[in-house]
């Protein structure tokens, strides 16, 4: 049988590599969109030994006459779209930019898939941060949108985007509407892995201090690798729909600090708080209600954050000892 081809925009980030090594275990020819093919940010998909498995194709996802081209050449039957700019923080400094690439570049794919193929199914990722100003927790996949900052703003736009080609031009448009999620892939520049990887380089002696912004706010947090399962289980429906995807318990970001500096015999004493990482606009308290995606796509979540955690400071510690045994 032939095997049906994919493309992952953003393959090269923390979700694209989890997503490109399951399409692989599932048969999928998995094809990734990339802004540059330099090897200087294939870490994570070398990280999961499956660089050499798929193939990367550069594309500047706004220019639309790229994305025709390689739709034409490469006939996908999926397109996941996760490239962005996708730091909250950054998109305060940047929110000019944020929005381009995150509203254009999905009108771009959209009207791509809507000239060359309307068969096509895409899957958009869509934000937790959409919904910004909370009224109502959980959120389900009826609570009202108000953005809190660039980036949820960008996202919300698209989110609207993927809605209005699926009803306007009965294209097959999902969105996966995923809350926090981490993994050993996440940047340093996200809240969990830099609390993550600064306990364990303190705890070698490494540096001395943690300094984190406001920590009383609280979020959902997940597993990402569980989460792509999710994106995978989206596109296989027959029909095209929007999903919550999200662990459903919150945890505020002192109590994360606090459980990996114990795990670790840190002292409290040893993180500080700066203004500077204040933004100017933040979420107090959010968590979603996963009923959705459980029921109608059969996605199965078990973990709570602290198994979370667990399994992320495991790999954190192994690497550290792996990267210090090898300088
Ligand atoms: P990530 O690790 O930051 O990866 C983002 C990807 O987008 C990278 O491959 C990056 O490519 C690409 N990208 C950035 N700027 C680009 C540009 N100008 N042109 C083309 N590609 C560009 O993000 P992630 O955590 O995997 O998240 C995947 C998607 O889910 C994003 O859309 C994010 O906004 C969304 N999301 C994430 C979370 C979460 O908790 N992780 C939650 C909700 C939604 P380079 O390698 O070249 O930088």
């Amino acid at each position: 049988m032939t095997k049906k081809t994919v493309i992952i925009t953003g393959i090269t980030g923390q979700d694209g590599a989890y997503l490109a090594q399951l399409l692989l275990r599932k048969n999928f020819k998995v094809i990734g969109l990339t802004r540059s093919c330099g090897n200087d940010n294939l870490n994570g998909l070398s990280y999961l030994g499956i660089k050499e498995k798929v193939i990367l194709m550069p594309c500047d996802l706004l220019d639309i006459s790229q994305i025709i081209k390689i739709i034409q050449q490469v006939k996908p039957a999926h397109i996941y779209n996760l490239a962005a700019q996708s730091s909250v923080s950054l998109s305060f400094q940047q929110p000019i930019g944020t929005f381009q690439l995150n509203t254009l570049s999905v009108f771009n794919l959209l009207e791509a898939i809507k000239t060359v193929d309307k068969t096509i199914r895409f899957y958009q990722a869509s934000s937790s941060e959409m919904y910004g100003k909370v009224n109502d927790l959980p959120i389900t996949e009826n609570s009202i949108l108000h953005p809190l900052s660039p980036y949820a703003i960008a996202k919300a736009a698209a989110h609207f985007t993927c809605i209005h080609y699926r009803e306007s031009y009965k294209l097959y448009v999902s969105c996966g509407i995923l809350f926090n999620h981490e993994s050993y892939l996440r940047p340093n520049t996200f809240f969990v892995k830099k609390v993550i990887q600064e306990s364990v380089r303190i705890s070698k002696g490494a540096t001395n201090v943690l300094k984190v912004g406001n920590i009383d706010i609280k979020r959902d947090f997940g597993y990402a690798p569980e989460y792509v399962e999710a994106m995978y289980l989206i596109l296989e429906q027959e029909k095209p729909s929007d999903y919550l995807i999200c662990s459903g318990q919150t945890i505020s970001l002192r109590e994360i600090i606090h459980y990996i500096f114990d795990k670790l015999n840190i002292s409290h004493d040893l993180y500080q708080i700066d203004d500077q990482l204040y933004r100017p606009a933040e979420i107090e308290n959010i968590y979603g209600d996963n009923t959705k995606a459980k029921q109608a796509l059969g996605w199965v979540y078990n973990l709570d954050i602290f198994q979370t955690l667990d399994l992320l400071l495991k790999e954190e510690m192994e690497n550290y000892t792996l990267i210090y045994q090898l300088s």
